[in-house]
């Protein structure tokens, strides 16, 4: 039995972090592989050692000098060493950097060198041995991973021992090194657990799991237990951040458990993110047919009405040409009879708001487009909700309730989530009132 752990920046920030992350890897035998992030903030005056990374090689690009920001990076990892009492050569690995800057190191090169500390210092502090990122992950020249390269590779090099991995990069097939987008660690966590076909990728972070609704509008939210992939992607696309988006496939791909986890609470079992669940592994609570509600504030919409519209062949194409050349994805299309309505997102409309209407008059020679600004999308995700007549109506007479308006309504035909649009100002209270009525 094997499970990949990948700990977080907030897990790696301090000395304090590592002992809890060596609690919770000694906790389990078959955590055998971590993978790690560079050391997070401590505090919120804090920084990102991958923040200053990539600030040092601004100053190198601008000929100004990074020592004091070196300086504060070097400071960290020094400090975290010496507070454990490790033996990890720091200063041979800090001058190599300084020298490699020197010469003309890649920004890719020099933002990678956060997590590759964080896993020499944390293979010293496990005892586990560390394999650096370049020998196993291995990006093609267009940024995607070259999975069954780096699949093979790890299967070889972890084969019977327990191993660190820094997370965020790998190399090309030159040997060049390459990192992911920001957040990447998640994906090298993922990727290696689908390599080595891993029982659970366990992802520990800093809260117990995924949020039902955001902390900031409902004051503490549960997390929530289990959550499909599907559900997740719908709570993710309205604003629910915890994981870097491309961390599910490799793992979705195998069927493999992903459970994000509390390195601060680690008794905490988190939330378990599966292809599907038995449906009688269903909380059981008749009113939990929600799994999370998302939402976003600050969407537009372009509404077109023109007598006969709905009859006229190739009309939504035609609108949805414009939209396209201007450059501006289309998130919902509720439609009327002779009217169709197009959210999209406020700020994006904005910069091309007088252009998308000056063409819609011109190609459909409508009889009224009208933009509304000020629209909030909340969405009520739940697989539980499939199938379920009468859901869609507790949800609108809660929020009728409330004298929150629905001004606009999108059901998909999973099932999967209701969506509505509200007016900004009635975005928070709607969130609320659903998980009021829904999940307390
Ligand atoms: N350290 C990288 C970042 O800050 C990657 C990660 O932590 O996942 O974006």
């Amino acid at each position: 039995m094997l499970k990949v752990l990948k700990f977080g920046g907030s897990s790696m920030a301090s000395a304090a972090q590592y002992a809890k992350v060596k609690a919770i890897v000694e906790a389990d035998e078959s955590r055998r592989v971590v993978v790690v992030s560079a050391a997070g903030k401590r505090g919120p005056e804090d920084h990102k050692i991958t923040d200053l990374l990539y600030l040092c090689h601004a100053h190198l690009r601008y000929g100004v000098s990074c020592d004091s920001v070196f300086g504060m990076i070097a400071q960290r990892y020094l400090q975290i060493r010496d507070e454990l009492g490790l033996k990890t050569d720091l200063e041979g690995e800090l001058e190599r950097i300084r020298a490699d800057m020197e010469s003309g190191m890649s920004e890719a090169a020099l933002a990678s060198r956060g997590e590759y500390l964080s896993a020499l210092l944390m293979a010293d502090c496990l005892g586990f041995e560390f394999v650096d990122a370049t020998r196993w992950l291995r990006f093609r020249m267009d940024g995607t991973v070259d999975q069954d390269w780096s699949y093979a590779a790890l299967r070889e090099l972890a084969a019977g021992k327990r191993i660190v991995i820094p997370g965020f990069y790998g190399a090309l097939a030159d040997g060049s090194i390459h990192t992911f987008s920001r957040g990447g660690s998640d994906i090298t966590g993922a990727l290696a657990a689908a390599a080595l076909e891993a029982e659970v990728y366990e992802n520990w972070t800093d809260v117990s799991g995924i949020l039902m609704a955001d902390p900031r509008i409902v004051e503490n939210p549960e997390s929530i237990p289990q959550v499909t992939y599907a559900e997740l992607r719908e709570l993710s696309y309205l604003g629910a951040q915890v994981l870097h988006e491309d961390t599910i496939f490799p793992v979705a791909e195998k069927n493999i458990p992903l459970n994000i986890r509390n390195t601060n609470d680690p008794e905490h079992p988190g939330t378990i993110i599966m292809e599907r669940f038995e449906e009688n592994e269903a909380s059981g609570d008749e009113r939990r047919f929600i799994t999370g509600i998302a939402g976003k504030k600050d969407y537009a919409v372009v509404s077109i009405s023109k007598r006969g519209l709905s009859s006229e062949i190739g009309a939504l194409r035609r609108i949805y040409e414009i939209f396209e050349n201007h450059g501006l994805a289309v998130e919902y299309t509720p439609n009327g009879v002779d009217t169709y309505s197009l959210v999209v997102s406020g700020s994006k409309l904005e910069k091309v708001v007088h252009s998308i209407v000056a063409q819609l008059q011109e190609k459909l020679a409508p009889d009224e487009v009208l933009v509304t600004k000020g629209l909030a999308i909340v969405a009520a995700v739940g697989r539980r909700m499939a199938n379920r007549p009468g859901i869609a109506g507790r949800i609108f007479s809660a929020l009728g309730r409330e004298g929150i308006n629905i001004r606009l309504i999108s059901q998909g035909p999973r099932e999967v989530n209701v969506i509505l649009g509200v007016d900004n100002a009635d975005y928070a209270k709607a969130v609320r009132v659903l998980y009021n009525s829904f999940v307390k």
